[in-house]
């Protein structure tokens, strides 16, 4: 892909530089990262969502938009005249979809190459097998269902409308009622275990991956169906579902630490193979820990996660590595502060 944005690389002044970011999913730390690492930020709201940005005072500047559809040239115009360098999360991809964001012109902290590989389940598929991780078993087919299984539609955003079945009869019973026009699917094993998400940041400049903290989800109503009793929930019909509202700070076990560090040497690894400058930056396993301790790995995301939002004052594992409260948007800001002033901010960009 043609790299088309004029990158400034005859400063190496970080403070000629600006953070943007979107404003939603983790933009509140990754703003307050740049300023905590010294630079300058800036978020691109849409017209309502401006408050928290607004009351917690973390940005230095804010762009409205009316709709994303307005994410258009002359935006990106005012964002190039700020040699501004874009952090994506999960919602500037929900929101912009994978094209839009490969044509942007802005700079781009991160693979933009590596979207593909994630965003498509057979190749994201490919490529955690090829990294050697466990990973649930796939449904070819509803009619092959002989366990519990869980049913992600691709429409499905934020684990919003994702069920749990365990027959073909179920699976045809709920998608007629739930989703009768959509045929883009995919049938999961249930894995029976606790969740656990993994922070990873892996740096091409100093060539180290950390890994920065661990959460859990919270998720409406997986998270209350507990609360009633088994009576109540057969009573009530409910189905599983998993719609994200927060996230929760984990520390695990230490003697898995060892593997959840090989685990994410192979993905990086494996990326390398993939494409040009492979993964590079924060990205996320997202498992299920079984009661055998097998980790089952039932998805990659390529970038920073929102699960890493509790710990804008750092983590526990952080609080090891540095001698300053260093969070996952922190963290970024330094990679890239540390790139331009070593002339190699190409390095970080897609
Ligand atoms: P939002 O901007 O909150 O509407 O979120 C857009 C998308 O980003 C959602 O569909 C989720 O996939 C993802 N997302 C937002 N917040 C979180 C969160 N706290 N944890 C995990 N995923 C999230
Ligand atoms: P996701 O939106 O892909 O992060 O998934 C949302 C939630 O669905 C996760 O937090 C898990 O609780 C659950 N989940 C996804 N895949 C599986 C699986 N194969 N087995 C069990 N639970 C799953």
């Amino acid at each position: 892909m043609a790299k088309s944005y004029p990158i400034p690389q005859a400063s190496n002044n970080p403070k000629d530089f600006v953070i943007a970011t979107m404003g939603s999913h983790s933009a509140l730390q990754i703003l307050k990262g740049a300023r905590d690492e010294g630079m300058r930020n800036l978020v691109i709201c849409k017209k309502g969502k401006e408050r928290p940005y607004k009351s917690y005072g973390v940005a230095d500047e804010i762009i409205l938009v009316d709709e994303w559809t307005d994410w258009n040239e002359a935006l990106e115009e005012e964002l190039m005249k700020r040699n501004a360098i874009i952090i994506p999360h999960g919602s500037f991809i929900a929101y912009l979809g994978h094209e839009r964001v490969q044509k942007m012109r802005t700079m781009y902290y991160g693979t933009k190459e590596i979207l593909e590989w994630e965003s498509d389940r057979r190749l994201e598929r490919e490529w955690l097998e090829k990294s050697q991780l466990m990973l649930p078993r796939v449904f070819e087919k509803p009619e092959d269902i002989d366990k519990p299984v869980i049913v992600k539609f691709h429409g499905a955003g934020g684990g919003f409308g994702y069920f749990v079945v365990k027959s073909p009869e179920q699976f045809y019973e709920v998608k007629r009622k739930k989703y009768p026009e959509e045929e883009d699917f995919v049938i999961q094993e249930y894995i029976l275990g606790v969740p656990l998400y993994i922070h990873y940041f892996y740096s091409p400049i100093t060539k180290e991956l950390e890994i920065m903290s661990l959460d859990k989800r919270y998720e409406s109503n997986a998270d209350s169906i507990g609360r009633i009793r088994a009576e109540d929930q057969l009573a009530a019909n409910i189905y599983t579902s998993y719609t994200i509202v927060g996230n929760i700070p984990i520390v695990v076990r230490e003697s898995l630490l060892p593997e959840l560090f090989e685990m994410g040497d192979r993905v990086v690894e494996v990326s390398k193979t993939l494409c040009g400058k492979g993964l590079f930056g924060p990205f996320c396993l997202e498992t299920i820990v079984t009661r055998k301790l097998q980790i089952v790995v039932f998805e990659i995301s390529a970038r920073i996660v929102a699960g890493t939002n509790p710990f804008i004052e750092g983590s526990p594992y952080t609080q090891l590595k540095y001698d300053v409260p260093m969070s996952t948007g922190r963290r970024i800001a330094r990679e890239i502060k540390q790139a331009i002033a070593a002339g190699r901010l190409d390095e970080v960009l897609g």
